[in-house]
């Protein structure tokens, strides 16, 4: 069947209660391994994909946008998780000439000082990065939670993302925070030491803080933005953007 007859409310029906390993299968059989990526910015959500993507392809394409603000320990993570499945990440990192004239005029720590030089530095180190990568792909799979924040209540698994025209796959969109933690518990998965330390999400080190017991997973990303505005611009749909 070509992809252009996927029915994506019939399939939302269909694999609402499937495993990501049944979702990830139907996937590359239908879209071709070679034309899926997993996005990872090496979340437990992410790691957890990547565990099961591996599995099921050795060669499966799992992509980094390297904004150049990570933490430490993400840039350690990835290094562990490359070691313990013998593969490479497909890293992207932000063109010289948008990043320098930026830093040259609004300084390094532009995003502190109001919200548009903030969505122009998510702009330049993650959106232009991202559509470099997803102009050599038919689907995308991303972690995407409905638990995970006020924007996110209404992500399914299988959506078309009009941005970039393509299909996009949150294979556990379903799954709550204590479902991944179990599973990477029992497959004794690496992940991130930040979250032993009271992070729940986990971006670029700048913009992303620990959060308190009992508040919403994503309250520690851009912390001093409006809760219904903050994404990065990754998962902005041009019809929802608004
Ligand atoms: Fe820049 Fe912060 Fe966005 Fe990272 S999360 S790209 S540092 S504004």
């Amino acid at each position: 069947m070509s992809i252009d007859k996927l029915d994506l409310e019939l399939l939302n029906n269909e694999y609402k209660n499937k495993s990501p390993f049944e979702i990830i299968k139907y996937v590359y059989d239908k879209i071709g391994a070679s034309r899926v990526a997993l996005a990872s910015s090496l979340s437990i959500e992410d790691q957890l994909l990547t565990d099961i993507l591996l599995k099921i392809d050795n060669k499966a394409r799992i992509f980094f946008i390297d904004t150049g603000r990570h933490f430490q320990s993400t840039y350690d993570l990835m290094d562990r998780t490359m070691r313990k499945y013998h593969f490479n990440y497909e890293v992207y990192t932000p063109e010289n000439y948008d990043l320098e004239p930026l830093i040259r005029e609004y300084g390094p720590n532009l995003f502190y000082k109001n919200v548009d030089l903030r969505k122009k530095c998510c702009e330049i180190r993650k959106v232009k990065p991202l559509k470099r990568v997803l102009a050599t792909v038919d689907g995308w799979i991303c972690g995407l939670r409905r638990q995970q924040s006020v924007t996110r209540e209404n992500v399914n698994i299988f959506e078309w993302d009009y941005n970039h025209s393509i299909y996009k796959i949150n294979p556990i969109a379903f799954w709550t925070e204590n479902m991944v933690w179990d599973y990477i518990k029992k497959e004794n998965i690496p992940y991130n030491s930040l979250y032993d330390k009271g992070f729940r999400s986990i971006g670029c080190q700048p913009c992303t803080r620990a959060v308190k017991p009992g508040e919403d997973v994503r309250s520690g990303r851009w912390w001093w933005e409006d809760p219904d505005k903050k994404e990065c611009g990754l998962h902005i749909q041009k019809h929802n953007a608004e």
